[in-house]
């Protein structure tokens, strides 16, 4: 399936909460869902009673949304943490957190995980002083991302950095702003993943 093109903020309001998939415009008063907190469409203001498999498909969705991934990726990493050791919806998170797009996003070098990709796949960003231009490329603690020598210029790299000092970088990163670069001091453990994620729905679904 192709990703999807549209409009970002339909996807925040057709899973009814902020996916933080705009940036800057995610916190402020523009954003779509403090203006009109309602699903897209027709009959979006309408009260409908979801059946249990309608629950757990809007949460998978969701997740999916959040991470910018398409279905059959989405499923290959679930099929992955299925074959770990831990619980699986744990695990799934873990990696999830792990793909290259998501640090650089966390690591505040981008606005969101969107334009992270973005940095990624244009080349601005290393894995240990190397080039990678893989967005999936899965991150190991001890691993030092940085953003490349004749990239730290870059508007939307200093832009990133200012919102990412208002909203704090988390304490499982240790980003050095002096060099726009982040080390990953450990994997962020299920409490430190503060986004309403309900995994276990997920695991229900792809269990049937
Ligand atoms: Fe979602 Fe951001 Fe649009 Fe708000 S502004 S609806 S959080 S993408």
């Amino acid at each position: 399936m192709a990703r999807y093109r549209g409009p970002v903020c339909r996807l925040c309001r057709r899973e009814g909460l902020k996916l933080f998939l705009k940036g800057t415009r995610c916190f402020t008063e523009k954003c779509a869902i403090e203006r009109r907190g309602y699903a897209p469409g027709q009959h979006g203001k309408k009260r409908t009673k979801m059946t249990d498999y309608g629950v757990q498909l809007r949460e998978k969705q969701k997740v999916k949304r959040l991470y910018n991934l398409l279905e059959n990726q989405f499923r290959s990493y679930f099929d992955d943490a299925a074959r770990k050791k831990g619980v699986t919806g744990v695990e799934l998170l873990m990696l999830l957190e792990r793909r290259l797009d998501n640090m650089v996003y966390r690591m505040g070098f981008a606005i969101s995980r969107r334009e992270a990709r973005l940095l990624v796949k244009h080349n601005h960003v290393l894995v240990n002083n190397k080039k990678v231009n893989i967005p999936s490329y899965l991150i190991k603690t001890e691993d030092v991302v940085s953003i490349g020598e004749k990239s730290k210029k870059m508007v939307m790299v200093e832009r990133a950095l200012e919102q990412a000092e208002a909203n704090g970088v988390p304490g499982w990163l240790a980003l050095d702003k002096q060099n726009l670069s982040c080390k990953v001091v450990a994997y962020p453990k299920r409490e430190e993943i503060t986004l309403p994620i309900k995994e276990q729905l997920i695991v229900e679904l792809y269990s049937k």
